[in-house]
């Protein structure tokens, strides 16, 4: 059985245990004693050294602790570092959790269901109702100002039978770990925590996400959030400096410009149809008509769209006995277009030629369009069609 030294003194960084054991023919080692925190409860377990050697994962075995290190080690006395930097980022997230949850709770009235710590950010996922970007900034305003107030925050042990006014009724039985922060929040818990509001710093909100029947609130504390905050103001002084704004008006002048481009686009096409009907009729003028009267022009492509050719077919066709065929040999296909007078059917001319070499498509009896497999199928077709 492993004595857990974190439970009475999260502070402690550097402490002397002895190695009981060291899992045969690996590095698993056990102590007698250890304030390495162990992966529970939403919060991950702590980095650092036993006899010099790095820690690279702790287990929660029940009994006792496992400490998986890099190398195996002798039984025996050995001195321990934890890395407290690293940990104490969890005591700062992780009591910042509960103040959060306790504040969700008595200001929105909704119960914090779980608890993540992540590396980059932790989350608590919220039951009870929805949750809004206004209420989330009531709630961060209200944690933030618990955090000056610099409330006392203690662990003491309880009888679970006796234990009254937690915020979470707890399933243990026997005695309970119970985390309070003065005046606001009873809570079992093994974690780790800080030992006054003040030292979470400060809490930031940031993304409300909703899951099924839960709402996921974001939250960074301390340090963590104030890199984050750094880190989105670059972000967003970036995109200020484009559109030549301030912070505060590039959201503004993005909508704006945006806008702006989206009306540019739309005149593009627009100018692009216009320009598509002179060239058409220009084309129509210079085209001679064959001995049935019908004035036929053919447009061969290596590759790009036969989207773009649509609009000068649609206007060449425009005009009396007109046939149109166009063809693309990358991807290999093939378009038709008539005018009603030319006796020609687009869609059903098209479509059995299409039948005949292994494509597919068709159309109106104006305008239709086609693909086939391969090159040599693209030229059955406009033998067909020719
Ligand atoms: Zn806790």
């Amino acid at each position: 059985m492993t004595e857990r030294i974190y439970y009475n003194d999260s502070y402690l960084r550097r402490f002397t245990a002895h190695v009981l054991a060291c899992a045969p023919g690996g590095a698993t080692v056990y102590l007698d004693r250890t304030a390495f925190y162990p992966a529970s409860g939403g919060q991950p377990f702590d980095l650092g050294s036993i006899a010099g050697v790095a820690v690279l994962e702790v287990v929660d075995e029940g009994d006792s602790v496992a400490h998986s290190l890099a190398a195996p080690l002798d039984p025996g006395p050995v001195e321990c570092a934890i890395d407290w930097d690293r940990r104490f980022d969890h005591m700062q997230q992780h009591t910042g959790q509960h103040l959060l949850s306790a504040v969700f709770h008595d200001l929105l009235g909704l119960d914090t269901v779980s608890f993540h710590l992540g590396a980059e950010s932790s989350t608590i996922d919220l039951e009870g109702g929805a949750l809004d970007a206004a209420a989330a900034a009531r709630a961060e305003r209200r944690a933030n100002q618990l955090i000056s107030e610099n409330r006392p925050v203690a662990v003491v042990y309880e009888d679970a039978a006796q234990a009254a006014g937690l915020r979470k009724p707890s399933d243990r039985e026997g005695t309970l770990r119970i985390v309070s922060i003065d005046g606001l929040d009873r809570s079992a818990c093994g974690g780790t925590h800080v030992r006054s509001t003040g030292e979470i710093g400060v809490i930031l909100i940031r993304k409300l996400e909703k899951i099924r029947q839960s709402v996921r609130v974001e939250f960074l504390c301390g340090a963590r959030a104030v890199a984050r905050a750094r880190a989105d103001y670059e972000a967003l002084n970036k995109i200020a400096q484009l559109v030549s704004a301030s912070c505060d008006d590039a959201p503004v002048t993005v909508a704006a410009q945006l806008e702006a481009a989206r009306a540019a686009e739309k005149s593009r096409r627009k100018l692009e149809l216009d320009l598509a009907a002179y060239q058409g009729r220009e084309l129509y003028q210079g085209t001679t008509p064959g001995p049935d009267g019908v004035r036929r022009v053919t447009r061969r492509a290596a590759r790009g769209s036969l989207e773009e050719l649509r609009a000068l077919a649609q206007s060449f066709t425009a005009q009396p006995k007109a046939v149109f065929l166009a063809a693309l040999n990358e991807p290999p296909s093939v378009l038709l277009a008539s005018s009603a007078d030319s006796g020609i059917d687009a869609g059903k001319t098209l479509k059995s030629a299409l039948a005949e070499a292994g494509g597919r498509g068709g159309g109106s009896a104006g305008m239709a369009q086609g693909s086939v497999p391969d090159r040599p199928s693209l030229e059955r077709v406009l033998e067909k069609l020719g």
